[in-house]
């Protein structure tokens, strides 16, 4: 008789909601192996028994061949005593005690085999909007407590029916332990809200696609929250959607039927097209190569783009080809995830009708975001398909579980679990009280999934967090944008060097920084200032992020030789320079994103600023379309204070004026100050010398100014680091103080 042997096998990572079970039941029956399989709390668990040769060859194909979806991150196998007690391979049914260390995948786009199922006549899922299998559909949108099993999820409300219930129970289905699996027979349904007689329609989806090409205004349920989709060439609509959300300049994003509909508008590399067609499926910028979309987003030559992701997106999609694809929500409150949210949308007439569902969203998600700068893929938002799966950075274990509370714009929280950072979904602008409210709904939830209690806090250095009762540690702003891509990278040199382009952030000067050079130590607490850009007084405040002309005088007022009332009016120079002499409320910032702003101003493309960085972004899109640089590019001046190298701007503000008045082409000076911030990081780089750079700060999502310098550090053979899978804006900010530590 052969050798037998027993092996017990603990994984854990990514394992559930992914087929990884019905995977090993097929692998163990192909092996002829006995045992069991079945889900825990900390991951999967299996025990295969037989011929000692077929154990270690089923072992060697699931390491090797996992679930396509699954991701692996700890592979344990321990051989016991064999037992001879089972006579064959079996799947129990989940344990839900113990810790609860698996990770919950994120929402999946729909898989081929669903996308077949609900276009085959002959299904039984035959155009049923809420098909899904293991290997794709709502996760993390749907659960409220862990293990995930169907009745932790919103899918509880819903017994299987008898043939639903044969698939899940069959090994060799695809939907075998799918948690959400549901028919027409048994699953949820759609209805319609404020759509009069049509909602009583046989098909309500067509009835939708109807009603949008009628010109009325949707809004669509999807996998993390409603959006707002309208026909983007019917102008008095989307004259109507800018109106009611206020956002007469915006972009908006767009859900185009394929990848042809996206080619006859945008250019789309191979990278950006397998991001789009991912189970992520974000939203993602795309250079337009034609201006017939202008209007969907005139402040810049993109355009945010999204595919059909779920079943319904895909039935509605039959019969439209592109729409505006908006979140569903007024301004910057939460996106709507119930019918009470869409209702209120009705009342106010920004939404006409809406068509929903009775599956209730648990975890609201926004669509996520990306681009491509070259090859460097950068996500400007990290929210639905990526949450919430954990990074995982290399470092000493904190000694308890940390809450880092992000920053204040873009928000998003970060809870650390030895090694394993948890970031939150998007969750907004935290001035707003229902983004506070729902940051703190969300952090319970995540504590709850990941079963644990905090025992570190961790928030931004800015004074105005002291009204928090707890103790908590403090980061820097720009530390932690720098601890961001050291924690994304695993960064282990003993100091790292690093260039900051960013918005605002509390320096330890009390001053607002925002484009420096900075030096972190190999322990990640402690920072070295290097370098920044000149001071310059931001008159207002707050009220300087969106009445920009307010730093173009304030950039501009040390020149004598230049008539700044010609451009702004003596009455606005003389009150805002007064206001800047007075002291108040004009804190001092090397802001490069106020820079940004400041110079956008001075060639007057844009005086006030709807929305936060349209100055920077009218700049960028002037910058790239200039056809050449026929005149002298503008000098960098460093100045040397007693510890650090400071930029000076007023040189080349003073040559932005002249060239302005000589009437050298708007789009040929925003090139020039592109390159003039190119020019000054290689000087300062000359004079430090790193080996290595990390990069991180808002400026960078500007594809124009990371593309140049990644060129010169290319040329320059410097190694460097941007943040890639970590937002590289102040969504990143959580993250970096999740790695700072305690
Ligand atoms: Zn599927
Ligand atoms: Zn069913
Ligand atoms: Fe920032």
């Amino acid at each position: 008789m052969k050798k037998l042997k027993r092996t017990r096998i603990r994984i854990t990572g990514r394992v559930q909601g992914v087929g990884f079970r019905p995977l090993v039941y097929r692998y163990a029956v192909d092996h002829a192996l006995s045992g069991f399989v079945e889900n825990t709390p900390e991951g999967v668990f299996i025990e295969v028994e037989g011929e000692t040769s077929r154990v270690n060859s089923f072992i060697n194909r699931l390491k090797e061949t996992p679930p396509p979806l699954s991701k692996i991150r700890n592979f344990e196998t321990t051989d016991v005593a064999v037992r001879k007690i089972e006579k064959d391979f079996r799947i129990l049914l989940s344990n839900n005690s113990g810790k609860k260390d698996v990770e919950i995948s994120p929402d999946l786009a729909i898989c081929p085999d669903c996308l077949n199922d609900i276009r085959s006549p002959g299904n039984r899922r035959f155009r049923y909007p809420f098909t899904n299998c293991t290997n794709c559909g709502p996760r993390f949108s749907i659960i409220k407590d862990r293990p995930y099993d169907r009745k932790f999820t919103s899918m509880g409300d819903f017994p299987m029916c008898k043939e639903c219930l044969s698939e899940y129970g069959n090994p060799l289905n695809r939907r075998f332990h799918a948690q959400p699996n549901a028919c027409p027979e048994c699953g949820p349904s759609l209805h319609l809200i404020n759509a009069g007689k049509k909602a009583k329609s046989t098909d309500l989806i067509q009835t939708t696609a109807g009603l949008i090409k009628k010109g009325k205004i949707a809004a669509v349920k999807g996998l993390g929250g409603f959006n707002i989709l309208i026909d983007p060439f019917n102008k008095a609509n989307l004259k109507r959607l800018r109106k009611s959300k206020n956002r007469p300049n915006k972009a908006f994003a767009l859900m185009a039927k394929n990848t042809m509909v996206i080619k006859k508008y945008c250019l789309l590399s191979k990278k950006e097209e397998a991001e789009l067609t991912s189970a992520a499926a974000p939203i993602v910028l795309l250079r337009k190569k034609n201006t017939e979309l202008d209007h969907i987003s005139p402040d810049n030559n993109y355009l945010g783009i999204i595919l059909p992701y779920t079943p319904l997106h895909h039935l509605l999609m039959e019969e439209l080809e592109l729409l505006v694809f908006t979140s569903a929500n007024k301004a910057d409150e939460p996106i709507s995830i119930n019918d009470d949210g869409v209702k209120r949308l009705i009342e106010e007439n920004i939404i006409d009708f809406a068509l929903s569902s009775n599956r209730d969203i648990i975890n609201r998600c926004d669509d996520s975001i990306v681009q491509y700068t070259g090859n460097l893929k950068q996500t400007i938002r990290r929210s639905r398909g990526f949450v919430p799966a954990p990074v995982v950075i290399e470092a000493p274990s904190p000694r308890g579980a940390i809450l880092a509370f992000g920053a204040d714009l873009k928000n998003c929280f970060s809870i650390r679990k030895k090694n394993e950072i948890y970031n939150s979904q998007h969750i907004g602008d935290m001035k707003d009280s229902r983004n506070y409210e729902y940051q703190r709904d969300q952090i319970k939830r995540f504590k709850k999934l990941l079963g644990l209690d905090v025992k570190i806090m961790i928030s931004d250095a800015h004074p105005g967090y002291e009204n928090y009762n707890m103790e908590y540690t403090r980061v820097f702003h720009h530390h932690a944008h720098m601890l961001s891509v050291i924690g994304e990278h695993n960064i282990k040199e003993e100091r790292v060097p690093g260039i900051i382009c960013d918005g605002t952030g509390y320096g330890n000067d009390g001053k607002l920084w925002g484009f420096e050079f900075l030096e972190i130590n190999g322990n990640l607490k402690e920072f070295k200032r290097l370098c920044h850009l000149e001071y310059f007084p931001l008159p207002g405040g707050e009220r300087a992020l969106y009445e920009i002309d307010r730093i173009g005088i304030s950039i501009s007022r040390f020149l004598d030789d230049i008539n700044c009332y010609k451009r702004y009016g003596k009455k606005r120079v003389d009150r805002i320079s007064k206001l800047i002499d007075s002291g108040i409320n004009s804190p001092l910032t090397s802001s490069l994103g106020r820079l940004f702003d400041g110079v956008s101003s001075i060639l007057s493309l844009c005086d006030y600023s709807e929305y936060e960085a349209r100055g920077a972004i009218l700049l960028q899109k002037a910058a790239e379309n200039a056809a050449s640089i026929n005149s002298p590019e503008y000098d960098v001046k460093l100045n040397h204070s007693a510890d650090s190298i400071i930029i000076g701007y007023r040189e080349m503000i003073r040559k932005v004026w002249n060239d302005r008045e000589k009437g050298i082409p708007v789009e040929e000076i925003a090139l020039k100050f592109h390159i003039w911030i190119v020019n000054a990081i290689v000087k300062v780089i000359s004079l430090l010398k790193p080996e290595m750079l990390v990069l991180s700060g808002g400026c960078f999502q500007n594809s124009l100014l990371t593309g140049l310098i990644k060129d010169v550090l290319d040329e320059k053979k410097i190694r460097y680091y941007f943040n890639s899978n970590i937002p590289v804006n102040d969504a990143g900010i959580s993250f970096g103080q999740a790695v700072f530590g305690e």
